[in-house]
């Protein structure tokens, strides 16, 4: 990822069309199953690395909603594939490339973000 979105999500849909990398969904659309809340698909965030703040964090009305996750990179590809398995991501199948896991599609993200902080899942408030 990224940014993940937890349970105190309100599914305003506010994010949705704000996401420069369309990488967010409503809960009506999420990939996961049974997906209660908006979801963000950690292969395609790029954590808004050319925003003073992440577009999605900017107009999400609540306070706790959004929270870092580990770089999409190859350095965290068993991370999201654990992650997959367990049903908390659901990455995308590529026809030609295959699953575009972190090794296979790296996405850009913010170097200042400590991976303690992204481990711990703190609060995006940039
Ligand atoms: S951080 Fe930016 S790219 Fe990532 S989900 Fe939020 S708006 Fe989209
Ligand atoms: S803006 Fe915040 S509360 Fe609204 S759908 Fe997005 S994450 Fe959920």
């Amino acid at each position: 990822m990224a940014v993940m979105i937890t349970e105190e999500c309100i599914n305003c849909d506010s994010c949705v069309d704000e996401c420069p990398a369309m990488a967010i969904v409503s809960a009506d659309d999420s990939p996961l199953e049974n997906g209660e809340f908006t979801y963000v698909k950690p292969e395609k965030c790029i954590e808004c690395v050319d925003c003073t703040i992440p577009k999605c964090v900017d107009v999400c009305p609540t306070d706790g909603a959004i929270v870092w996750d580990m770089p999409y990179i190859e350095e965290f590809n068993e991370y999201f594939l654990e992650g997959q398995e367990k049903g908390i991501y659901k990455i995308r199948v590529h026809k030609k490339k295959g699953l575009l896991s972190p090794k296979v599609a790296p996405k850009p993200y913010r170097d200042s973000i400590s991976i303690a902080d992204r481990e711990a899942h703190v609060l995006v408030n940039l």
